[in-house]
């Protein structure tokens, strides 16, 4: 089969959590032959549990973890019609998992934890090539290792993209045409060969990366959610389901919250220019969301998101009245103590900022450490607030169109906005509000800009 033809589907822990799910993932992966690699997370609930064992937990409690483990693997392996062989790999596995959480308990390290929470994807592959060999499928196990070569930053290598590309010629490639190739998500290997892992939620970086390396024609990204939405339909049961958005779009949206696609994921997908799709393994004929560079007629409104617990710093001074460098200083405090700003707006006498929470799992509130306030004190009167939420209005041309303000904040009277950001992106316009009327922001917005 040529290169373009290809086709790398990725199934997220709860598209492998159990063996109906694991079933309806074969199911999506046999019914277009383009599928020729599956890249998988964990079962559900394994990563975190592999997790806990690395922060070395004692006799009693490790045990627990261990037997949680084995129930959710045997529950699938249970149910295969031949599970011996099977039920030995797994076995074995879990006893490599009983000895390095001992190990852990004594004297943790980063490299430790990463070699331990890899069996979760180890596992889980080993089973998905089981029940396709059940159904009569030629599949084959592929450690993924073996290609994705990374720095020896444990818990958040980098792959290096270049070996990766040549690896994956001499040792994918060629598999491709004689079997669905199975492999884990998520890990990789340093040049010792120890093994590394890309960070949380990894699994989707390795498909776009692997997609990029074999020069796929899409990547499919199967999940529990039919695809990207206007808003969270938690928050706005009308919230409509967006067939097709741009990179860039998507980008913005998972910058702003949205769970779906996290941005530096899609990366290698962008910049190699391959459409993302993405969709529920649960219903799979419910179609979904599909991602690519441009899009036909790209509305002036795309989506709304919400980021909670945003925390507002007010700086005044008025040595900054017709003064030069305060910015720059205040920029200064914040970057020795590792914060990057989110959203800024400014007066002649003071400035206000959120502190950028992207990709941490931190909140405002415990970024900023007392010696931060300390060292800003010198300089300047600090204000804080805390329990604000921020409203994203995803779009394009946003600010070059008119109009826009009015739509915008005509239907917003009754709200507080406590801060405006609008003007440096052609894709969003952002605001501040007390947390506690996001929701209702959220629902009066949608309702008046997409229903
Ligand atoms: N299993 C890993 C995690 O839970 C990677 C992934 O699911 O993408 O973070
Ligand atoms: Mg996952």
């Amino acid at each position: 089969m040529s290169q373009s033809d290809l086709i790398v589907a990725k199934f997220g822990g709860t598209s492998v959590a159990d063996f109906d799910a694991m079933n309806r993932s074969a199911d999506v992966v046999l019914a277009d032959a383009s599928v020729r690699l599956v890249v998988l997370s964990a079962s559900a609930g394994i990563t975190n549990l592999l997790v806990a064992l690395a922060e070395g937990k004692q006799l009693e409690e490790r045990a627990y973890h261990l037997d949680e483990i084995r129930r959710i693997q045997y529950a699938i392996i249970d149910r295969l019609q031949q599970p011996d062989v099977i039920r030995e790999e797994i076995d074995r596995m879990i006893e490599n998992i009983a000895t390095l959480s001992e190990t852990s308990a004594l004297a943790t390290s980063t490299a430790l934890t990463d070699e331990l929470v890899s069996h979760g994807e180890l596992m889980s592959t080993l089973l998905f090539v089981e029940i396709l060999r059940e159904r009569k499928q030629a599949a084959e196990w592929f450690d993924v290792r073996k290609v994705m070569r990374t720095n020896d930053r444990f818990g958040r290598a980098e792959p290096d993209v270049a070996q990766l590309k040549e690896l994956a010629a001499s040792q994918l490639q060629p598999r491709l045409g004689e079997a669905l190739i199975i492999t884990q998500g998520f890990i990789g290997s340093e040049s010792k060969g120890r093994t590394t892992t890309l960070g949380r939620g990894g699994s989707d970086y390795t498909a776009a990366l692997l997609g990029e390396a074999l020069n796929a024609k899409r990547i499919d990204i199967w999940t529990d959610v039919p695809g990207i939405y206007t808003t969270d339909p938690r928050i706005v049961p009308a919230a409509k389901r967006i067939d097709e958005i741009t990179f860039e779009e998507a980008a913005e949206m998972a910058t702003f919250g949205a769970k779906v696609l996290h941005p530096a994921t899609i990366l290698p997908a962008v910049r190699s220019d391959i459409p993302v799709f993405v969709g529920s393994s649960k219903d799979p004929a419910a179609g979904g969301t599909m991602v690519r560079e441009n899009t036909a007629n790209p509305p002036l409104f795309r989506a709304l998101a919400l980021r909670r617990r945003q925390t507002l710093l007010t700086l005044h001074s008025l040595n900054m009245l017709h003064a030069r460098g305060f910015l720059a200083e205040v920029f200064n405090i914040l970057a020795r103590h590792n914060i990057s700003v989110d959203l800024i707006t400014t007066s002649e006498v003071s400035v206000a900022l959120t502190l950028d929470t992207t990709g941490s799992t931190s909140t405002g509130d415990s970024l900023l450490t007392q010696a931060l306030l300390t060292e800003l004190s010198s300089l300047c009167r600090v204000e804080v607030e805390e329990n604000l939420a921020l409203v994203a209005l995803i779009g394009n041309e946003l600010s070059t169109a008119c109009g826009v303000g009015k739509k915008v904040f005509g239907v917003m009277e009754q709200f507080n906005l406590r801060l405006i950001c609008y003007g440096a992106s052609i894709h969003n316009l952002c605001f501040l509000v007390p947390g506690d009327d996001a929701e209702q922001v959220i629902r009066t917005l949608h309702n008046s800009l997409f229903e």
